[in-house]
């Protein structure tokens, strides 16, 4: 049947199946927890207080919050009205934060209490903007400039937990936009279609991805403002999984007092946030024992972390890639069940790859020259993507769509190598890349390398202008608390030789305090260049 694909489909599922299951929040006075009963009734409420408001079909409804239930009721309410979800990253810049509003025209933004001083300081810059609502947990708005201002809870006490959902017959229509913090020029809006929500959805159910279930207790700590969460509170509604958020500012305590109290089966989240929580478990001891899988994508997984959760804690560690433009996952890195008994090294380094194309997709793997990649784990070239949950647009963008999508593929700009077993790992975005003497060199790999150094709590590997080479690369480095200053840059040097060609080795290290982060807990290696760019290496 030409039957289509929407977010009324999911919701539908959970409400008919699911109703005494929990959903938990860190909410702002404590723990709040309610069921999905409770849930659905509390979803209409908001579809109905947003029509109030007067929010047509295909207008954007804007986000500004942390991980919470409030958030996940507009993820559901928002699309299934016909209207866009539209999740704000909270920690932009002043001016990617009024460009993006303005770009995508918000009718309405929900925003969390305590982020209230952010949105009252740019309030006036957002001549779309017809109403902003307050979430919090009381019924009563705190004194604010923002105007005209409503208390989400009252809202949602004024309307009645029936709604007359419309029926969406275009499952290509847009269900949410999620702008990327691109480093060079404004942001790019990415729009995800109902269908593409739907598919994504699915594909990381299945047990090869990241094997999502009812019986899961599903902790996202990717933020939901972060391409929704990586999709999973969708995927995890759908399910019936009980379903975990860490609420504001969550700290490596705070989510490994969640993991042991609610039982967290599966949590998400970028590198740096398992980094911090390996830290406090080498110090404090936390019961994960309920965990079955930690997924770990955004930027590149060191080597050293994931043997440290597997060997040290127990838990599987599942290395992911993806971007906005893919909704986001692409690659999960599962080692196949014939490569078990390899030797633990070569485990490892497959399980530190980015890994296996996620069924439903294709990819192509071309040369500088155009041609295609062989499959031999050496050869480079970009990664290029199509599939059901692949962006054909950037929203209201033509010129950069144009640049971006070619001939029906989507050019990610990062740049990998694919081996025998068809395991991708991304050497690095293709800015990040340094160009030695004609040859590439992956900053990728060399952080790694020097993050598996017992001293290291973090490097990034930037290249520097060199006179003879173009570029040679130079390693920031963090050392852990117990290391500082009593480590030099030379044992860092000689522990290298051992690992990298001789020719990667850098030029230099710099011990640094902490590593810039992007507003997503990436390493930021904009500001190391920009620190560093009077050096010139001979
Ligand atoms: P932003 O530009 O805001 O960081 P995205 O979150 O869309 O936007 O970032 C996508 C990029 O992050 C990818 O193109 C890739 O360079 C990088 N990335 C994502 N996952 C991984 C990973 N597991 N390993 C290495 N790089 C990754």
């Amino acid at each position: 049947m030409p039957y289509p694909l929407t977010l009324a489909t999911m919701l539908q599922r959970n409400r008919l199946l699911f109703g005494k299951k929990e959903v938990v929040s860190r909410d702002f006075s404590g723990i709040h927890r309610y069921t999905y009963a409770d849930y659905n009734v509390r979803v209409a409420k908001l579809a109905n207080a947003l029509k109030r408001l007067g929010v047509r079909r295909g207008e954007r409804v804007a986000t500004f919050g942390w991980n919470s239930h409030r958030h996940l009721e507009a993820y559901f309410a928002v699309p299934c009205m016909g209207a866009v979800l539209h999740t704000l990253n909270i920690r932009l810049f002043e001016d990617q934060f009024t460009f993006i509003v303005n770009h995508a025209e918000d009718a309405v933004m929900l925003v969390d209490e305590d982020l209230l001083p952010a949105v009252e300081a740019l309030a006036d810059k957002f001549p779309t903007v017809r109403a902003f609502v307050v979430m919090s947990d009381k019924k009563i708005v705190p004194p604010t400039k923002l105007s005209p201002v409503y208390s989400y809870e009252a809202l949602l006490d004024a309307e009645t937990g029936e709604c007359d959902w419309p029926s969406l017959r275009d499952e290509n229509t847009m269900a949410a936009l999620c702008y990327t913090t691109a480093t060079t020029g404004n942001p790019k809006g990415v729009p995800y279609s109902h269908r593409g929500i739907y598919l994504h959805a699915l594909a990381i159910c299945s047990a090869d991805v990241l094997g999502i279930r009812e019986a899961d207790a599903v902790m996202p700590v990717v933020p939901m403002f972060h391409v929704n969460a990586w999709g999973i509170p969708f995927a995890a509604a759908w399910m019936g999984s009980k379903q975990v958020f860490p609420g504001a500012r969550p700290d490596a305590k705070a989510l490994l007092s969640l993991i042991r109290d609610e039982k967290v089966t599966i949590s998400a989240g970028v590198p740096t946030v398992w980094m911090g929580v390996l830290q406090l478990m080498e110090r404090e001891k936390y019961d994960v024992s309920s965990l079955k899988a930690i997924i770990c994508g955004g930027s590149a997984a060191p080597k050293a972390l994931i043997e440290k959760v597997e060997k040290g804690f127990g838990v599987p560690f599942i290395h992911a890639y993806g971007m906005t433009e893919t909704y986001p996952v692409v690659l999960v890195s599962r080692p196949k069940s014939y490569m078990k008994d390899l030797p633990e090294d070569e485990l490892y380094a497959c399980k530190g790859k980015q890994g296996t194309l996620v069924p439903g997709l294709e990819m192509r793997v071309v040369t500088e020259d155009g041609a295609e990649a062989p499959r031999d784990g050496k050869s480079m070239g970009e990664l290029r993507l199509r599939g059901p949950w692949i962006t054909e647009e950037y929203y209201r963008e033509p010129e950069r769509t144009r640049e971006t999508i070619r001939d029906g593929w989507l050019c990610t700009g990062d740049v990998v190598t694919v081996d025998p077993e068809g395991y991708v790992q991304i050497l690095d975005r293709t800015r990040d890349l340094i160009k030695s003497g004609g040859e590439w060199i992956s900053s990728i790999d060399l952080e790694n390398t020097i993050m598996s150094h017992p001293a290291v709590a973090e490097a990034a590997v930037i290249g520097v202008p060199s006179e003879k080479w173009t570029e040679r690369p130079m390693a920031c480095v963090v050392l852990k608390p117990d290391f500082a200053g009593k480590v030099e840059g030379k044992e860092i040097l000689d522990f290298l030789a051992t690992r990298v060609a001789k020719w990667w080795i850098p030029d230099e290290v710099v011990f640094v305090d902490a590593i810039p982060k992007t507003s997503v807990g990436k390493f930021a290696k904009r500001f190391l260049r920009d620190r560093f760019k009077e050096k010139l290496f001979a």
